[in-house]
């Protein structure tokens, strides 16, 4: 990328980024080896997402639906996060303000090692029960073939937002907050099409962000953009991290 140390209005926003608000999509996870979240065998395959990863799904078949859980999370459990979720994580220890905003429910950013994340769709390593609503974080057991339960004896489900629910209301003012006091959005790996996610990258635009996105496809916020970087996760995330740091350095120099 020849010329992008050289861009005099990016070295200008990356010198005064002090607030930085993130938004990961799928794209992050797929370098992590989980964009066939979905899965191989098992019963779970006559049956569509929905079908799966509904209330009404999990009431009419709560077997099948644990079951395809469980599987995902021992995907999970190989899974290691990637140079993209390090260079974030190690990011924020160097940062005023860092916020990562997630749609993945993965949970590679915290393991990576950031603090400040905000999941908006939930993280499946949680569980929550139906009857008390209390929360647990849940390592991947083996299966037992049926549903586990809560000291309660409520059933648990998965801690993460299915279809025809609401978004958590506490991730989505903390994503909006983010997104109206940063001074640098990015937007990484993230079609920008869902709601309210979409939104976010706007939002910090409109109060005056410098935004970045990162992503090898275009999308609807591509063309608001300040800098589009079309690359991996994993090899952009890293060198704008190496550019912001040399920025932050010399403007701490001056
Ligand atoms: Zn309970």
């Amino acid at each position: 990328m020849s010329g992008f140390t050289n861009d005099a209005p990016l070295v200008a926003a990356f010198a005064k980024a002090h607030r930085i608000a993130v938004l990961t999509g799928a794209g992050v996870s797929a370098e992590s080896g989980l964009s066939t979240f979905r899965g191989q065998g098992g019963i779970w395959q006559k049956f569509r997402a929905e079908e799966l990863a509904s209330m009404d799904g999990f009431l009419a078949n709560p077997d099948i639906v644990w079951e395809w859980y469980n599987y995902r999370r021992e995907v999970l459990s190989k899974a290691k996060p990637n140079p993209a979720h390090a260079a974030l994580a190690e990011w924020e220890s160097e940062c005023e303000e860092f916020t990562v905003i997630t749609q993945n429910v993965d949970g590679l950013h915290r393991a990576a090692g950031s603090m400040d994340v905000v999941e908006l769709h939930g993280n499946i390593t949680i569980n929550r029960c139906l009857s008390c609503d209390q929360e647990m974080r849940e390592q991947p057991t083996r299966w037992e073939g049926k549903v586990p339960l809560c000291s309660c004896g409520g059933r648990l489900r998965p801690g993460v937002v299915w279809f025809g629910e609401m978004l958590p209301e506490d991730a989505i003012m903390r994503a909006i907050h983010a997104a109206e006091t940063c001074d640098m959005f990015i937007s990484i790996g993230t079609s920008t099409v869902v709601y309210p996610a979409a939104s976010l990258p706007m939002i910090a635009a409109e109060h005056g962000a410098y935004t970045v996105e990162v992503n090898p496809d275009e999308t609807p916020f591509s063309r608001y953009a300040n800098l589009i970087m079309r690359e991996p996760a994993g090899e952009a995330v890293p060198r704008l991290h190496e550019l912001w740091r040399k920025e932050s350095m010399a403007r701490n120099e001056r």
